[in-house]
């Protein structure tokens, strides 16, 4: 087959193709290059460059960003799909607004996703409603959109999965895999207290990933309240030691969304 392939394209090279040729050639080698975009793009860009005298530089790079620009979108969707958002979320459906207590200039710099080759932390702190989930969410999306692969999931679920693979005594296995991901989002993190084991694990995801890829951890309860929930304070502690060394860590203080909307509605009401 390589061999056939080979043949067939050394045979082609130099001979000048007529031109009612070129379109069943230039369908081939872009089947065999696996660029449909320049099988899709050439010919009206050729036009294109015909009408405004392009260089043959011109046109070559203008066929080629289209095929790296379909390729780049293609990935970010493909990312965004495989890091399982429980929703699609958006930093532009938040409203800064209704959230004084977040610093917009370190929002706007996590949204660059440098963090993430650094494999420095997030840790989202504040009560139920203020639009953690949203944010890492958010966050998340951009960095998949940075051209990370990103995974997301609840602290509970992130348990399950460890301690599945910790029964099956694959633990290191499948912290490496879990590796792999630049940026893991851990959400609710306090709102279902960790028995020993859970913990353990826990504070292992933590210990695996240290200086080596990213975590955005989201809680409703302050590093304060962290041994309740870990059932430990010294586990607590040595994991929130790792967790924030380095770390943008962003405590949100305010009413709940749902039920600020609801006030407002009520008052709208009220002043009819
Ligand atoms: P948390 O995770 O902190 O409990 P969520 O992120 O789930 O809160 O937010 C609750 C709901 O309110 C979600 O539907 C979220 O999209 C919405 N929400 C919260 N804060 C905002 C905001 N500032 N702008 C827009 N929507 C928000
Ligand atoms: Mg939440």
């Amino acid at each position: 087959m390589a061999t056939t392939t080979s043949t067939r394209a050394s045979a082609t090279a130099g001979q000048r193709p007529r031109p009612d040729q070129l379109d069943s050639k230039l369908a081939y080698l872009t089947r065999v290059l696996k660029t449909p975009t320049i099988g899709r793009v050439w010919q009206d860009l050729a036009d294109t460059a015909r009408e405004a005298n392009w260089s043959h530089e011109e046109y070559l790079s203008a066929v080629l960003e289209r095929q790296v620009a379909d390729r780049e979108s293609a990935g970010n969707m493909m990312r965004v799909r495989t890091a399982h958002f429980p929703a699609i979320k958006t930093l532009d459906d938040f409203n800064l607004e209704h959230l004084p207590s977040l610093r917009k200039d370190v929002l706007a710099h996590l949204a660059t996703a440098t963090f993430v080759p650094k494999a420095d932390n997030v840790v989202l702190l504040g009560p139920p409603g203020i639009g953690k989930t949203h944010l890492a969410i958010g966050l998340g999306i951009k960095a998949a959109q940075a051209g990370n692969s990103v995974l997301f999931d609840t602290a509970t679920n992130w348990i399950t999965r460890l301690s599945r693979a910790h029964h099956a005594g694959a633990l290191e296995t499948e912290l490496k895999k879990i590796r792999r991901y630049r940026l893991i989002i851990i959400d609710e993190v306090g709102y279902i207290p960790f028995d020993t084991d859970a913990a353990n694990l826990f504070f292992q995801l933590v210990a695996s990933r240290y200086e080596q890829a990213s975590i955005l951890v989201t809680s409703n309860l302050p590093f304060g309240r962290w041994g309740e929930v870990f059932g430990d304070e010294v586990v607590a502690a040595a994991m929130i030691d790792r967790l924030v060394h380095h770390a943008e860590v962003l405590t949100l203080a305010g009413d709940s969304y749902r039920t600020r909307a609801r006030r407002e509605l009520l008052t709208k009401d009220r002043n009819k």
